[in-house]
């Protein structure tokens, strides 16, 4: 099974409740895989506290293109979405940023004037956080080109067993969120009772509806803000899953580092009920 956790906007409590969803389960004895597909910003190893093995390189094939025999014909250009390849007077200009590694380039030029070298975007690193199966992908600083990273931090930590794998998605709502969710049973989204929260709250409730995948609400900071977001729930029959409360020990747990479900056995209760509300969901109880 695999839950993902998004939010419409970074700073809900996304990641807070993620690691300690994966504490829970792996609590219960159940083989528990997390991996943290937030690699603008992963912090998910600030609460499990990872062993890591050394990091992995990931890089996307670009394109290279050979002088000698282009003819400057122009047909990679046409061919890519990206704008990332074109064709000037007795020039071809390769703009890697662009790039998505797709190479439709290469198998469209007629000449066989273009190769592909690896550009780096970031890395990948795999670890144990006491039984948990731990997998971050890290991008590299300025580099546009998330979804080959998320795509390998999802292959290396998904294998298609008996494993529960809990996803901590970016936040928004762009490719990096879909490639991310793409493949769960289940998305909990994260949002906080105010009219920022909602907003985006709206944003990644559509989001998941184009992709058909079950979803359900977990309000953070429970009691600052107003009625907007249960009223919005309550009119969309989007299922309330839990509540954490704006507490001042949680607060202070998470400014130690230390996941909400080590904060107080009343928070242990609510991993409790919040996963058994997903599995009745799943299994068509709700
Ligand atoms: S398709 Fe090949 S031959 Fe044509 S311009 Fe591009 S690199 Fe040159
Ligand atoms: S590999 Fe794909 S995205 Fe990159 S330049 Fe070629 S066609 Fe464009």
């Amino acid at each position: 099974m695999i839950v993902s956790i998004a939010s419409g906007k970074g700073g809900t409590g996304k990641t807070t409740v993620a690691t300690s969803l994966a504490l829970y389960l792996n609590g219960k004895g159940q083989n528990t895989v997390i991996l943290d597909c937030d690699v603008e910003e992963p912090d998910s190893a600030l609460f499990l506290k990872p062993v890591l093995n050394k990091p992995k390189t990931v890089d996307i094939p670009v394109p290279t293109v050979d002088f000698e025999r282009c003819t400057y014909c122009g047909r990679c250009a046409e061919v890519c979405a990206y704008n990332a390849i074109a064709v000037a007077k007795k020039t071809v200009l390769v703009f890697p940023e662009l790039c998505h590694g797709c190479g439709g380039c290469a198998l469209f030029c007629p000449e066989g004037a273009i190769s592909e070298v690896g550009r780096d975007i970031g890395v990948v690193e795999e670890g144990d956080a006491s039984g948990i199966k731990f997998v971050q992908g890290q991008l590299k600083v300025g580099e546009p080109m998330a979804v080959p990273l998320i795509r390998e931090v999802k292959r290396r930590g998904i294998k298609e067993n008996k494993e529960i794998v809990i996803i901590d998605v970016p936040p928004g709502t762009s490719c990096p969120v879909i490639k991310s969710v793409e493949g769960s049973d289940f998305v909990i989204l994260v949002t906080e009772p105010t009219p920022f929260g909602l907003n985006d709250l709206k944003l990644a409730v559509e989001t998941v509806k184009k992709i058909s995948i079950p979803f359900g609400v977990v309000i953070n900071k429970d009691g600052i803000g107003d009625s907007g977001v249960d009223l919005y729930c309550e009119l969309e029959r989007i299922p309330i899953l839990t509540r954490f409360p704006f507490s001042r020990e949680i607060a202070v747990a998470y400014s130690k580092g230390i996941p909400i479900i080590d904060a107080g056995v009343e928070f242990r209760q609510k991993f409790e009920e919040l996963y058994d509300t997903i599995l009745s969901i799943i299994q068509g109880g709700l």
